[in-house]
């Protein structure tokens, strides 16, 4: 084994990793520690936009970004975090702008701004342009520009290692991670006074999804493995707009600047479920929508798709505007979206819960927000939760900036208070004898194909309908392939390069990932956001507004608990569109 010794230790280089990681540099030792090469993480998938309300191409205002992030998660959304994201939201975009973030610009030179589903003027009344936008590259030019600071403030990276565990010292303090470098086999202690989580989704559950092969869960389900809880996990969102059977990502900004959607009949369907803001109501009800015609018999063909149109846009908006999203069209179904309309269905997206923290980044453990000493968590594995039961689309990106900042500017604080807490002597045991294990396991059951049945089912039985009969054949097929798990076999036995190694571990996670959200989901017996219960069709205030906690206890069972919601602006009431 190897050690390493540092200030704080930033696990992922996404956007929010990076964030954190130029807050720290200057006052304290730092190592990124990621899986991926930088630059491919998977914030530089991200389309359409971040949000603020700049108010430069119309009048906005921060309160009305607020009461959209707050009705768009209906009512789950802690509001002093959506406060706090949403006020400084506008000089985290000028800072990126300082940084050298290339956004569109107006005619003025001003940072363009586009609307994106349920960002609203004046509380409601009709949509509102507050998504900046650099073409529909936004997270790739966010990406770059991080990693351009990064490399300019001198931030230590540790690429292609894979965290699998995290260290905690006896009295209770994060004391590092452990990871495993890719190249070689070897097993790396990183020894800190703090840690950050930064490690993104967990899209991969799901069958058809936006999310890269990457997206595993692993930092939801080191901390989970660790006795800390996942929070909300049942809300995962599907966007409305994946490419057919493949689940690439189609941007909202898409229907941002003016693609509507059709039925198999050519109906503008989205008149009947949200009149006033059309194809861009949030995602959790386009989605629904889409849901609801394919059942009636109207998708496309009548197939389970519909269809988005843009070829009223005309070309120069989609080649200015949509370059990236067009060409994925003209590339994989060799149509040309100018012309032809664009078969589309719903997709595995994005996760609203993950590991709870307060709005410093800190990790939280229980219902009262007990911080852990030194562990942090930000970005989509992260639940603060600004997100609530259904993120209105832009507000990831600055989710993984404010946080991201925050997180950082708090550690930073922490590791000049604090000495570095002892370190255990056993600390890299757990995964050697993990990483022992398997590459002895010589059973008959294959990763992959585990995998593809964990997807399908998870699909079909814990998607965007729900049922108690549905959630609860799920558990019992978790258990299943649980089982099955403990019986894989490998044929890779080397230390070099060892994908199938690393294939394996990440099964584990995203099965840790979705017992958590497929037991959150049966206890929740109401539906809200991204969470539609069949047997349950109304959100239920009385008995449910509250976040879930999933503990994972040492016998294996898992137990669920309940924290409150901060309600400090907006009362919570039915949502309508
Ligand atoms: C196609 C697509 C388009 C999107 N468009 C938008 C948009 O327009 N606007 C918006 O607001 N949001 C958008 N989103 C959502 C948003 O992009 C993501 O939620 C956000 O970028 C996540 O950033 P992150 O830093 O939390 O994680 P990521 O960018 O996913 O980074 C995770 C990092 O963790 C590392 N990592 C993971 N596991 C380990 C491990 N075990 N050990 C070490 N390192 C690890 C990875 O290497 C990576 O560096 C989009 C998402 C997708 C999929």
């Amino acid at each position: 084994m190897k050690y390493h010794t540092y200030d704080a230790v930033v696990v992922g280089a996404g956007g929010a990793g990076l964030r954190a990681a130029i807050e720290l540099t200057d006052v304290a030792s730092v190592a990124v520690v990621t899986k991926l090469y930088p630059t491919r993480s998977h914030t530089g998938a991200a389309q359409g936009g971040v949000c603020a309300a700049l108010g430069n191409t119309e009048e906005d205002h921060w309160e009305w970004h607020m009461f959209d992030t707050v009705k768009g998660g209906d009512y789950l959304v802690d509001q002093d975090a959506a406060e706090v994201m949403c006020r400084e939201a506008i000089d985290e975009i000028y800072e990126l702008e300082h940084m050298g973030l290339p956004f569109n610009r107006t005619p003025e030179g001003l940072i363009d701004q586009r609307r994106f589903g349920g960002h609203t003027r004046n509380f409601g009344e009709g949509p509102v342009r507050r998504a900046c936008y650099a073409a529909d590259r936004t997270g790739h030019m966010i990406l770059q520009t991080m990693y351009q600071q990064s490399v300019k403030h001198d931030v230590h990276f540790y690429n292609e290692f894979h965290v699998f565990d995290l260290i905690l010292s006896e009295d209770g303090r994060a004391a590092g991670v452990v990871a495993y470098e890719l190249a070689t086999g070897e097993i790396h202690i990183f020894h800190a006074k703090a840690v950050l989580f930064a490690t993104g989704g967990f899209g991969r559950a799901f069958r058809v999804t936006s999310n890269a092969q990457t997206l595993t869960g692993d930092g939801m389900a080191v901390v989970y493995r660790r006795g800390i809880p996942l929070e909300d996990m049942e809300f995962y969102q599907f966007h409305p707009t994946g490419m057919y059977k493949m689940g690439i990502l189609l941007s909202e900004a898409a229907r941002g600047e003016g693609a509507i959607l059709r039925n198999g009949l050519g109906e503008r369907f989205m008149e009947r479920y949200a009149p006033t803001l059309l194809d861009l109501a949030p995602r959790d009800m386009v989605t629904r929508a889409i849901y609801q015609e394919i059942r009636e018999g109207r998708g496309a063909e009548g197939k389970d798709y519909v269809y988005l149109d843009l070829r009223h846009l005309g070309k120069q908006v989609i080649d200015e505007k949509l370059p990236d999203i067009t060409d994925f069209v003209r590339t994989y179904f060799h149509i040309d979206p100018a012309k032809d309309l664009v078969p589309i269905q719903p997709t595995a997206h994005y996760a609203m819960g993950g590991i709870p923290t307060d709005i410093d980044g800190r990790v939280v453990t229980d219902e009262k927000n007990t911080p852990l000493p030194g562990l942090y968590a930000a970005g989509e594995t992260a639940c603060v939760s600004v997100h609530g039961a259904n993120r209105l689309g832009t507000n990831s990106l600055l989710d993984i900036l404010v946080f991201g900042r925050r997180a950082g500017a708090h550690m930073a604080k922490f590791v000049k208070e604090n000495d570095l807490p002892p370190l255990p002597k056993d600390a890299g045991e757990r995964v050697q004898q993990m990483l022992d294990g398997l590459l002895k396991a010589n059973g008959h059951e294959s990763v992959a194909k585990i995998r593809t049945d964990l997807q399908r089912d998870m699909m079909d039985l814990a998607g965007v309908y729900r049922t108690a009969e549905g959630l609860t054949k799920m558990q019992g097929i978790l258990g299943e392939l649980r089982e099955r798990y403990q019986h894989i076999g490998l044929q890779d036995r080397g230390s070099l390069f060892n994908a199938e190694l690393v294939d394996a571990v990440e099964l584990g996670f995203l099965l840790d990932c979705s017992e958590a959200l497929v037991s959150s989901a049966l206890a929740r017996e109401e539906s809200r956001g991204g969470h539609y219960r069949e047997d349950f069709p109304k959100r239920d205030d009385q008995r449910f507004l509250s976040h879930t906690l999933a503990y994972k206890r040492d016998n294996g069972q898992i137990e669920l608990r309940y924290k409150p919601v901060v309600i400090t602006r907006f009362q919570p009431k039915e949502r309508k569109y």
